[in-house]
């Protein structure tokens, strides 16, 4: 098919789309809807999609229930503020929330984003140590390869490389790095994987709040999936020496890696736990914190008896609304016999790609599919080759992965696979 598609003139000039020149930016594709598992262009293309708007839409789009949920509760109020007032979605959420999380977390912030969630995760842990009598234990330790937002702190802890720490300089707060785990999901444990870690902890947990990773799954960093043993050690670790756990389910929450929540593929309760993106299924920007009564005793019986951060749309009762159906949707879906027969598939579908001379790497984990290539790819190129497949596909780096909506059909999902094969198999290799 000799597709062509012109990126519209005023948002080629004047909108800054994410990591790309405002000067010379990949191209746009213009969207006129979503349902389902389809978005559609607006000339008419149809494209299934691979990316579930970057993990959020796990229901696909244009859901009857979650649109029936934010219309009701947009006829009551779509937002009032949270200092002083409470309200029904967020109680109804914070049932539900409870729930499903590890029982240790027994509190709960509302927040704006997942970057907004990982700086009030990190500024709680500093606030625990502080009024705990160490406010020397004030920086944190994490591990490459791990992605925690784009906010100033959050971007600390990304992976100093595709983080581009070295571009802001001394300005970015100097945070310890531990190699990413080495040790695969489903592989052997391997007990030196923790040693880096541990020495990290040893040397310098005098000056060290806590610890924060993506368990199992490093997502935008790296797309890598690592064994679950190296968080029962490295939780040891931080109860031996004084740090609180942080783990950042923003993006593996909510299913997406074929347990409700990651954690529980070590059985490890962190003191801290960040999620976000599919908890609204992808209609509004929402975050959550929790932590243990402990960590909110501490901050709350010792000077200034308050947790300092209070967001302006904290609380959204929007964004409540539709998080509370979106979650109540995903229990009742059966979300698990889904992404397993997602992960199956995606198993069987992808495993053509080893015999690729492009590909570096094939795996896949619950609703999640990557090819690693040998050679970064050339996006441009890459994105439109797919969309001329009518599939919807962003990759980067040497990255081609896709985590689908749970709702797609089996046949949704193996047009995914086969254009990823496909174009995979398309790119020139430089040797
Ligand atoms: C996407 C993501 C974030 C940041 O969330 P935003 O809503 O984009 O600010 C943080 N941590 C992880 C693991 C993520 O995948």
């Amino acid at each position: 098919m000799n597709y062509k598609y012109e990126t519209d003139p005023f948002d080629r000039e004047h909108l800054w789309h994410p990591y790309t020149s405002a000067t010379n930016p990949l191209p746009t594709y213009k969207v006129k809807k979503a349902e389902g598992c389809i978005i559609t262009l607006d000339d008419g293309t149809e494209l299934i999609e691979g990316m579930s708007s970057w993990w959020c839409a796990v229901h696909g789009y244009n859901h009857p229930v979650l649109n029936k949920a934010i219309e009701e509760q947009i006829h009551k109020m779509s937002h009032v503020m949270f200092g002083g007032l409470t309200h029904e979605p967020a109680i109804e959420l914070g049932k539900l929330l409870l729930d499903i999380v590890p029982p240790s977390m027994q509190k709960i912030f509302y927040a704006d984003s997942g970057s907004v969630a990982v700086e009030v995760a990190l500024k709680m842990a500093v606030q625990y140590q502080f009024a705990k009598g160490c406010p020397q234990k004030n920086n944190f330790v994490t591990i490459r390869s791990g992605y925690h937002g784009d906010t100033w702190n959050a971007m600390s802890v990304c992976d100093p490389v595709t983080g581009m720490h070295s571009l802001f300089g001394t300005a970015l707060p100097v945070r310890y790095f531990a190699p990413s785990p080495q040790c695969r999901y489903g592989e052997e444990w391997n007990s030196e994987d923790i040693l880096p870690l541990k020495k990290i902890v040893e040397e310098h947990h005098g000056e060290l709040a806590g610890l924060i990773l993506e368990p199992v799954v490093q997502g935008a960093g790296g797309m890598r999936f690592y064994n679950p043993q190296y968080l029962r050690e490295a939780a040891q670790l931080c109860k031996e020496y004084g740090l609180l756990l942080i783990f950042d389910e923003i993006a593996t929450g909510f299913g997406r890696t074929g347990k409700l929540f990651a954690w529980e593929h070590a059985g490890v309760e962190p003191d801290i736990m960040c999620i976000g993106k599919a908890l609204t299924g992808g209609y509004m920007t929402f975050s959550a914190v929790l932590t243990t009564d402990e960590v909110a005793s501490c901050i709350s019986d010792n000077y200034p008896n308050a947790f300092m951060h209070g967001p302006t749309f904290m609380g959204n009762p929007l964004a409540c609304a539709v998080a509370k159906a979106s979650v109540q949707l995903l229990l009742s879906s059966g979300w698990k016999q889904k992404v397993d027969n997602i992960e199956k598939q995606l198993k069987e579908e992808l495993q053509p790609a080893w015999k690729l001379p492009q590909v570096a790497d094939v795996r896949v984990l619950g609703a999640i599919g990557v090819i690693e290539t040998r050679e970064p790819v050339d996006m441009a190129w890459m994105q439109k080759r797919f969309v001329e497949e009518g599939v919807w596909v962003r990759p980067f780096g040497k990255l081609v992965y896709i985590m689908p909506p749970f709702i797609m059909s089996a046949e949704q999902l193996h047009k995914l696979t086969s254009a990823l094969i496909k174009i995979v198999s398309e790119m020139k290799m430089e040797k």
